[in-house]
């Protein structure tokens, strides 16, 4: 018996076919000292008109990512059953308690909800909580928007993610979404470990998924929250369920998003020893291979010089160092390029 086929110990009163909006909680088991029989409610709205595509938004998988969370809310707030053919399904804070704490890992057992799919119902509060997204939520979807931003770690260029998909229409589909939802940068990218990632699952499942970087940083992107409300509403106008064309119109006068990629390891540079980490670059600045990426400076040492970190990749910033203080390992930099087809040479 698959893990999904065991029936979750979260519950909710919310059905899924059932028209007009429905705004309630998922109600998720915690057992602590103080309540044996207490829960963590899990905000979910859900308005459903007629016939049409299902549309999954998530926000909060990681605590500290907040624009997800403001945009969805929003959306969930104003949405008019009347103006939607089909469903949209709406999660501003699936990672509630994380939200509460506002850290990216969650505070009741020390996991990233983010790594932990497809989850077990047996297991963690937070292998729960996947299975649940996993078996119960996502088998309704068509597409799903994971709305992140790079929380504390980086600060992002403000871009939707995707995995490089070998099926090619899947890929041509997952890519015009993006295009539609129309932040400056969709970014198509070659994994870092995410086999147990939310976007593995729903791929899974044949699922058409969406990621976002719209800021980082720890705090809230005033742009990146701008670029979630339109970008949610364009993606809803691009499956049908609202009425309209998307807006992608860019602030710097492109008409579109550009399409980029991280695909080769070089892309990244890491802290090769702990210290501070002064970066040379902003989001979204273009950069050289062999150009100066930044320093780490030992400020406890008197004339101990800084190690000086190289780009090895030419490209735009797409990811750019969060705290000050880098661990021996963290990543400090991500490099994009224009998406290119790979070809029989690469
Ligand atoms: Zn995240």
């Amino acid at each position: 018996m698959s893990e999904a086929s065991v029936k979750s110990r979260i519950t909710t009163d919310i059905d899924f076919d059932r028209e007009g909006r429905q705004a309630s909680y998922l109600r998720a088991p915690l057992s602590r000292n103080t309540s044996g029989w207490g829960t963590i409610e899990i905000p979910i709205v859900v308005v459903k008109n007629g016939s049409g595509p299902t549309v999954l938004l998530t926000g909060g998988i990681h605590g500290d990512e907040y624009e997800g969370q403001i945009s969805i809310s929003r959306l969930a707030a104003s949405l008019d059953p009347a103006d939607v053919s089909g469903r949209v399904i709406m999660m501003p804070a699936v990672n509630i308690p994380a939200v509460m704490a506002d850290k990216r890992l969650s505070p009741i057992d020390d996991r990233d909800l983010n790594r932990c799919f497809p989850g077990n119902p047996r297991g963690t509060f937070s292998e729960m909580l996947a299975h649940f997204m996993d078996g119960v939520v996502l088998p309704h979807a068509d597409i799903s928007v994971d709305v992140h931003t790079a929380g504390h770690s980086f600060d992002s260029a403000l871009s939707t993610n995707m995995h490089y998909l070998p099926d090619e229409a899947m890929r041509g589909r997952t890519m015009a979404a993006a295009g539609a939802f129309g932040a400056p940068y969709n970014v198509v990218f070659w994994g870092v470990d995410e086999g147990a990632t939310f976007t593995s699952c729903v791929e899974r499942r044949g699922i058409l998924s969406l990621g976002t970087e719209l800021g980082g940083w720890g705090r809230v992107n005033v742009e990146g929250v701008r670029i979630a409300e339109r970008g949610l509403r364009n993606v809803l106008r691009h499956a049908g369920v609202l009425a309209g064309e998307p807006e992608t119109a860019q602030r710097d006068g492109s008409a579109a998003t550009r399409h980029m990629m991280v695909r080769h390891q070089d892309s990244f540079s890491f802290a090769p020893t702990a210290g501070v980490f002064e970066p040379r670059h902003m989001v979204g600045d273009a950069v050289e291979a062999g150009e100066t990426a930044g320093f780490i400076h030992f400020v406890e040492d008197v004339d101990r010089p800084p190690i000086e970190l190289r780009y090895k990749r030419s490209g735009l910033i797409w990811m750019s160092a969060g705290p000050g203080r880098a661990a021996r390992g963290d990543c400090v930099a991500v490099v994009m390029t224009d998406y290119a087809e790979p070809t029989d040479s690469d």
